[in-house]
């Protein structure tokens, strides 16, 4: 374990980050890691558990009590081969995950949980500096030939795992760059898109053959697919957004966060910006509806293009600040959470953004169809004690105007897109829409197995690279009877 007496001695510290004012005034990371004393410092605090609930509790399995030891111990390297073993990207779960992990530490019970993304990051970002990360190219080659079509995380993970053991992997993207959502959903703020860059160029040497913008389904059939590869892993995400489909939702400034996150991304990597989404919030009094990380991320893009006014709506009421009876340790909670975008308006603007219990109306014109404002009305949530569904009601008369010039939908997202290859393949899709697997993830049609959003529906990067971790080993026993990759549970 850490240090015996660690957990007493030693308060959880994190990294910190760039001061508000200055970090919008720019793209790079706001995040400054503690160094690597600090980080031992905050290993030393881990209590070795007998039953380490932080690994159950991560979707990955993270080893998590090995690797604090390590890192105590000023073993990094052998942390790092501990971290690898279950998790492909941890830069990625260190830099953007919501650590689950953490919300289930043991140490949680009686004092604040082990700082465990900060170590998951320091130990990879220390084997980066030191060059001990590097390509493992198969043994042997299998001759067999895989199709990975989505180059998210999960779609990354499966591609990796797959090529390590000797198959020919072809992984697809529509877009110009890999990463899914993380490439251009999620800022550069957050996530440096170098993090994304060297693990493909450490695929690259694994064998990972990559085409990006191959749209598949229409530059490639789905007929051609299946006729070319031995099996066919669809990692394609949850794209279709949740609509407001109100009064006004026709009038110009209303987007989908995702047609607006994108082209920011773009500018930011000097890629060309697709013509009608060249969105910009410079001037404009912004509003975000719907919470969540796509949310926060719109707030922080809008504030640093320039916006003079940021509001955000939630239609439900602000979740608990600390963990009530409904949600016991060590399950996940949904607690008030104020992200760095929240922390940025409030430096900014000098006024916390969120409104919550508030439903839309209508959307409102200047006249000359653009939008100028939302109608808007107060709403009380009844709590049955049942504990079935709560129930919205409107408050009578506490309609209230909003104005704005540019609205941004980050409601969440639906399921994946149905038109196009996963019609023409003619995959069943589950009630909520998603792509239907058995327990091997195996769809309805032969040799095509689906993971990550597009099978389990909208969720995290930490699901998407277990979920692509899953899928490779399916995918190996399917192709040869049997398999060596590890994955979680
Ligand atoms: C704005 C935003 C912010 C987020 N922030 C966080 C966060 O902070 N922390 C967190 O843990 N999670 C976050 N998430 C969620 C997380 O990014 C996703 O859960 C995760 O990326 C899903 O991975 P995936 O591989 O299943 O799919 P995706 O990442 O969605 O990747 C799917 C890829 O498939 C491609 N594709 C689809 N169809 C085709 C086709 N026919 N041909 C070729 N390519 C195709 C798409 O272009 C896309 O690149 C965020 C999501 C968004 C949108
Ligand atoms: S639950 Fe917390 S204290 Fe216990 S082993 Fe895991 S990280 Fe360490």
């Amino acid at each position: 374990m850490g240090k015996l007496t660690g957990f007493k001695e030693f308060k959880r510290q994190n990294g910190s980050y760039r001061e508000e004012n200055e970090r919008v005034a720019h793209w790079s990371d706001i995040y400054i890691p503690q160094d690597s004393e600090g980080i031992k410092t905050q290993a030393a605090r881990c209590m070795d558990c007998g039953i380490p609930f932080c690994s159950s509790g991560c979707p990955l399995g993270n080893i998590i009590p090995d690797f604090n030891d390590l890192v105590y111990n000023d073993q990094w390297k052998k942390a790092l081969q501990v971290l690898h073993t279950t998790n492909n990207f941890p830069e990625f779960t260190g830099k953007i995950c919501p650590a689950p992990c953490e919300s289930a530490c043991v140490l949680g019970l009686i004092d604040d949980p082990i700082a465990i993304e900060d170590i998951e990051l320091a130990i990879v970002e220390r084997g980066w500096e030191e060059g001990w990360i590097k390509p493992q190219p198969p043994a042997i080659r299998t001759n067999k030939s895989i199709a990975v079509v989505g180059s998210g995380p999960s779609g990354m993970a499966a591609a990796q795992q797959l090529a390590r053991v000797g198959h020919k992997v072809t992984l697809f993207e529509r877009n110009e760059a890999i990463g899914g959502a993380m490439r251009f959903g999620v800022p550069d703020y957050k996530l440096p898109k170098t993090f994304i860059e060297r693990r493909v160029e450490q695929m690259k040497a694994e064998g990972v053959i990559i085409k990006t913008s191959t749209n598949v389904g229409q530059d490639i059939t789905a007929d051609d697919l299946k006729n070319t590869f031995d099996a066919i892993c669809l990692t394609g995400g949850s794209t279709e957004p949740r609509d407001l489909t109100i009064s006004g939702r026709e009038l110009k400034g209303i987007y989908f966060a995702m047609d607006f996150l994108p082209q920011s991304n773009r500018r930011v990597s000097d890629l060309p910006v697709k013509p009608d989404f060249d969105i910009t919030a410079k001037g404009k009094k912004v509003v975000v509806i719907g919470g969540g990380d796509t949310g926060s991320d719109c707030i922080g893009t809008s504030l640093r293009q320039g916006a003079s006014e940021v509001t955000q709506l939630e239609l439900l009421p602000m979740p608990p600040k600390e963990r009530d009876n409904s949600q016991p340790w060590p399950v996940f909670p949904r607690l008030y959470k104020t992200s760095t975008s929240h922390k940025e308006a409030m430096a900014t603007l000098g006024h916390d953004i969120r409104l919550f219990s508030i439903g839309t109306k209508e959307f409102i014109s200047d006249g000359n169809g653009n939008v100028s404002a939302l109608r808007c009305v107060k709403l009380n949530w009844i709590m049955p004690e049942d504990g079935s569904r709560p129930i919205m009601e409107e408050i009578p008369d506490s309609e209230f105007l909003i104005e704005a010039d540019l609205i941004l939908f980050a409601m969440g997202f639906l399921h994946p897109e149905h038109t196009g290859l996963l019609d023409d393949l003619g995959v069943d899709y589950d009630p909520r829409g998603n792509v239907a697997t058995d327990q091997s993830f195996k769809t309805s049609i032969d040799k095509v197995f689906a993971a990550g959003d597009m099978r389990r529906g909208q969720s995290l990067v930490v699901h998407a690279i277990a979920e692509g971790r899953k899928l490779a080993k399916e995918v190996d026993e399917y192709l040869m009877g049997e398999t060596f990759l590890r994955c979680p549970e």
